[in-house]
């Protein structure tokens, strides 16, 4: 595995405010099996593995970043992989299911209304008849295992900091870091998806199954989803544009475009007191970016 250094960004707007930006780039922990997903992924491989299993199941969207994750962790770790894709099949694949395929995983699709019952006992045990003994991974890749794995993003972190952000769509990411960061400091999540309040829920419960604790040290900040899930508008884009050619930093526009859309937002408002120390995780998905400017037409 490689490492996840922590970027200082110089901005005037950081040094108007009084504020220290750090850049945890999980995005270059691994070439293939990106950020997040990669922490999501590890403690389950070593289950899948011990349990005697040869062949990781699991579903996604058709540009899903856990899928392109699964499968090149299947590759790379000798499992078979199976991905359960929800709609239909569309020709050529986008890149993230020629990716997703070209490591071997074999795709198959079922209906949005088959794909909502995905959690249900019935048709897990459905998919268990027709494909045999699987490690079944959830949708995100979301469990105890790969909230274990995300409490590992915290203790990576060397220096002291004041708040720690993270960009939310089932959250379990961020309720490893929460469960990770035991109470100290505070932790900002930023929901991908609009009506992310049901999140909340979401991180206590999971929190809460992983420790047994209850912390008071983190909060979901709602308003940056840009109209919903994979929904952009044109100001999210240009500030992608923007802090890449400023940073250096690429961004995705599903998750951490949102995420530090948001972040810049509030500093700006001056959320954060003068002499603040902020960490911002950048989760990876850049894998879905080519998929995207295709959808938009964008060449390049
Ligand atoms: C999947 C993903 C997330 C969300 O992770 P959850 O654990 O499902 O909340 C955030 N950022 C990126 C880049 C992702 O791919």
């Amino acid at each position: 595995m490689e490492e996840a250094p922590l970027q200082k960004l110089e901005d005037k707007l950081l040094q108007e405010q009084g504020v220290e930006l750090w850049v945890k780039r999980e995005d270059l922990l691994h070439p293939h099996i990106s950020g997040n997903k990669w922490r999501k992924l590890k403690y389950n491989l070593q289950e899948a593995k011990r349990l005697g299993h040869y062949t990781l199941l699991t579903f996604g969207g058709a540009y899903s970043n856990h899928i392109a994750a699964t499968a090149a962790a299947g590759k790379e770790y000798g499992f078979k992989t199976i991905g359960i894709i929800r709609g239909e099949e569309h020709l050529p694949l986008n890149p993230t299911l020629s990716f997703a395929a070209s490591c071997g995983m074999e795709l198959h699709y079922i209906s949005r209304e088959k794909y909502r019952q995905k959690s249900e006992p019935g048709f897990q045990e459905e998919l268990l008849q027709t494909f045999g003994e699987v490690y079944l991974l959830p949708e995100g890749g979301t469990n105890l295992l790969a909230v274990k794995g995300c409490a590992e993003i915290v203790q990576d972190i060397d220096i002291q900091y004041d708040y720690i952000c993270c960009a939310l769509g089932t959250g379990g990411t961020f309720a490893g870091i929460v469960a990770g960061l035991a109470g100290e400091h505070n932790a900002l999540g930023f929901p991908a998806l609009k009506g992310g309040e049901f999140l909340q829920q979401e991180v206590e419960q999971l929190v809460q199954a992983y420790s047994g604790q209850h912390y008071g040290n983190w909060q979901l900040i709602t308003d940056y989803h840009f109209g919903g899930y994979a929904k952009v508008k044109p100001e999210l884009l240009a500030f992608m544009d923007t802090f890449e050619q400023q940073h250096g930093i690429p961004l995705e526009p599903i998750y951490t475009g949102k995420m530090m859309y948001g972040l810049f937002d509030l500093i700006r408002q001056g959320y954060f007191e003068r002499g603040s120390r902020i960490v911002a995780v950048h989760t990876g998905g850049l894998q879905g970016n080519a998929g995207f400017k295709q959808r938009l037409g964008v060449r390049g």
